[in-house]
């Protein structure tokens, strides 16, 4: 099975078969995000409630004076930084996923360099900015509210600030434990890691680069000889880097959304088991500890539903069950529906009580 099922196979035909099912899983992957942020606009999860009881309120009210300046006046600055961070996170997420999405559609045509330059404003940007949200709301509003020129300066953000903040913001994030702040800066902000996207980024964006790490070599122009028909971007772990990458701003968009006050635990645990198991059996050797508990928690409910053969799902196997929701039996070859999230909706998780 090389695909999950999520996407027209017509669409997959031009990336490298091995590596359909980590493309549908990228879409998978933005398609949540895009589904919660969704979710939080028809909840109007970003809004926030006050009364106006006093005089002095409704006179300041009165004056034509702007909400925030409102709150921020009346001694409600906690209620000010609560919209405003609020406010930001949806249209940060919003802006995010376009640009994810054609990137990814961008990969399916096999536009290289117009899939890095899309992605490298959500995912070297876009990612910062979440962090920082994450890590410390209030500093981050004062920043935001005062300095925004210099939300992404590179005088607080070197090496060992951007790993510092992700350390922060992933610590807070219940579930990032998959990977590590490490990984997620090798593989966005690194120049001297050859299979990582900050090289690519830069000459995907940039006809010409000059600094030593990632220079134009001569005769040459970033990016314009590029054989279409290479495999190398395929082959070279981006979608290894872009799941991984995609979920820790998932989590982190989940983290975000509980301060809310509306994400949902149910939603978050099963997020977890069915995205991180994916992300798992995709991308990482040895065995699958959510393939384990599956095989040992439900083997009551995996039968085959036409030779009633009792089903193990093999880790190759554990992406389309765990997202595309489909079990294939090997013994009559029949691939059959099986409802998973409803299932693991009726247990308890506890796997990511980290
Ligand atoms: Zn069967």
């Amino acid at each position: 099975m090389n695909t999950i099922g999520l996407i027209d196979p017509d669409r997959l035909q031009n990336i490298p078969e091995k590596h359909w099912a980590e493309h549908e899983f990228c879409f998978h992957l933005h398609d949540l995000m895009a589904a919660l942020l969704v979710q939080m606009e028809i909840q109007k999860a970003g809004h926030i409630r006050f009364e106006t009881g006093s005089e002095d309120d409704r006179r300041l009210l009165a004056s034509g004076i702007h909400i925030l300046d409102f709150l921020d006046k009346s001694g409600r600055g906690e209620l000010e930084r609560r919209a405003v961070v609020n406010h930001v996170c949806n249209a940060l997420f919003s802006d995010m996923l376009h640009f994810i999405y054609e990137a990814l559609r961008a990969l399916e045509k096999r536009k290289f360099t117009v899939a890095f330059s899309l992605l490298r404003k959500p995912l070297k940007e876009g990612m910062l900015i979440v962090a920082q949200m994450c890590a410390d709301e209030g500093a981050f509003f004062d920043r935001l509210k005062a300095d925004a020129k210099n939300l992404l300066s590179r005088r607080n953000l070197d090496e060992a600030g951007i790993k510092a903040l992700l350390e922060a913001a992933m610590k807070l994030s219940r579930g990032c434990s998959f990977t590590n702040p490490d990984k997620v800066y090798d593989a966005v902000f690194n120049y001297h890691n050859d299979q990582g996207f900050a090289g690519l980024f830069d000459k995907a964006t940039h006809l010409v680069t000059e600094f030593r790490r990632n220079q134009t070599e001569d005769y040459n122009l970033n990016f314009i000889f590029k054989n279409p028909e290479d495999d190398d971007i395929y082959a070279g772990g981006t979608y290894a880097q872009l799941a991984m990458l995609i979920l820790v701003l998932h989590i982190m968009q989940i983290e975000l959304y509980r301060r809310m006050g509306k994400a949902s635990k149910k939603y978050q645990n099963w997020m977890l088991f069915t995205s991180v198991g994916a992300y798992e059996a995709l991308f990482t050797k040895g065995r699958s500890r959510m393939t384990n508990f599956v095989n040992s928690n439900f083997a009551e409910f995996m039968q085959c539903r036409l030779c009633e053969a009792q089903l193990r799902i093999k880790k190759v196997n554990a992406p389309r069950l765990f997202i595309g929701e489909r079990l294939y039996c090997e013994q009559c070859l029949a691939d059959q529906h099986f409802p998973f999230g409803w299932l693991l909706s009726k247990v308890d998780l506890d796997l990511f009580e980290d």
